[in-house]
């Protein structure tokens, strides 16, 4: 079987979800690899959804992970499907098509045949192939693979992720994180409003702030990723036309540079507001009452994995402003770097895609990274 070939049999597995069914499918690779040659182990996560491992070579020093997802994003309207149904994959004018074309089925079938390719020869280093599931679905079982070991740092240096990214090597992208604030105020009769504290009013004194901090944020900008931004995406407040609101939540996103990393630097940016307001005006009172932060992707730039990238594509990395499973395997002492071919903008659409040509730049990128690392 040839990439594309690959890509098709994976395409025909419908694992849209939610709700999702990945096992058949990670079946079917877990055979693959196995009548390559590999070590194989199915992890079932949740009645039919699971994860697999393969494995090849054993050194005493860490190789290399090549890791995909297995589930694709749900098909939505088959009418708006044109040119193949989503599961039933098509080539056209160059491009295959099929739901998971681009995200990722067709990155996977690149690492599967590289795998293929590979088998039969002498690994200095262990490559390891690892596919999850509810990646886009929901579940984020790639964090079963590494709490149970089934891949550590001491059997693998640095991952490769084959998010479709145009083959555009990303060792960074930002974090993200989300905060409410609580403003209580005072309920009155709207016809008497000087008798109660509006808190929507209030709300509105903060909003102000934060676009003070923003213009503070943007004074820091990361080389690839710019500034942090802070976005207040979700307001309540008030429940009837004629009575001032006694409460009103914000709830603020926001999207870090590696600098800010650290939960308390974002707290303290809404902690400060708020003692600001206060202090300035007796009537405000509000609170924190929910603070997250999920931290960025952060691979040096002059580690290995990023200087072979480099050299073998002949470009320099880039940021991206979407999250992935790399930060888990980072966090897991496992550094990770985005690289895979197609496109970002045609992953979750219908009539997904993905160029022949780019699978095939993802194809001999990957053999030639697995043969500098591992052979
Ligand atoms: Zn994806």
């Amino acid at each position: 079987m040839n990439v594309i070939e690959i890509a098709k049999e994976l395409i025909r597995f419908d694992t849209s979800g939610p709700p999702t069914q990945e096992q058949p499918c990670a079946e079917w690779i877990r055979d693959f690899l196995e009548d390559s040659g590999f070590r194989t182990t199915l992890q079932v996560v949740e009645p039919g959804r699971a994860n697999v491992v393969g494995k090849i070579g054993e050194s005493t020093e860490p190789g290399l992970v090549l890791s995909g997802h297995i589930d694709v994003v749900l098909a939505g309207d088959p009418d708006l499907w044109k040119v193949s149904g989503p599961f039933d994959p098509v080539i056209k004018d160059e491009h295959l098509f099929g739901r998971g074309a681009c995200d990722m089925k067709g990155p996977d079938a690149c690492m599967l045949k590289v795998a293929q390719d590979f088998a039969k020869e002498d690994f200095k280093k262990q490559l390891t192939l690892v596919f999850t599931a509810g990646e886009d679905t929901g579940g984020w079982f790639v964090n079963n693979v590494l709490n149970d070991e089934l891949v550590t740092p001491a059997e693998a240096q640095y991952c490769v992720i084959g998010e479709p990214s145009l083959m555009e090597i990303i060792p960074i992208h930002k974090g993200s994180g989300a905060a409410d604030i609580m403003i209580h105020g005072r309920a009155a009769h709207s016809s008497k409003p000087e008798l109660g504290i509006n808190a929507n009013q209030k709300a509105a004194d903060f909003l102000y702030e934060l676009r003070e901090l923003q213009e503070e944020l943007d004074k820091e900008r990361h080389p690839l990723l710019g500034s942090t931004t802070v976005e207040c995406t979700l307001m309540e407040g008030g429940f009837k036309v004629n009575i001032i609101p006694d409460q009103a939540k914000l709830t603020i996103n926001y999207r870090l540079i590696p600098s800010h990393k650290n939960p308390e630097v974002s707290k303290r940016w809404f902690t400060s507001i708020i003692e600001k307001l206060s202090k300035n005006d007796p009537d405000f009172r509000a609170d924190l009452t929910r603070h997250s932060v999920s931290p960025p992707l952060d691979v040096p730039l002059d580690s290995e994995i990023v200087t072979t990238l480099k050299d073998i594509l002949g470009t320099e990395p880039v940021g991206a402003p979407y999250y992935t499973e790399a930060v888990s395997y980072s966090s897991a002492g496992i550094p990770a770097v985005i690289c895979g071919p197609g496109s970002i903008d045609q992953a979750h659409t219908p009539d997904e895609y993905i160029s022949l040509k780019q699978l095939g730049l993802g194809y001999k990128t990957y053999k030639e990274l697995v043969k500098r690392t591992c052979l």
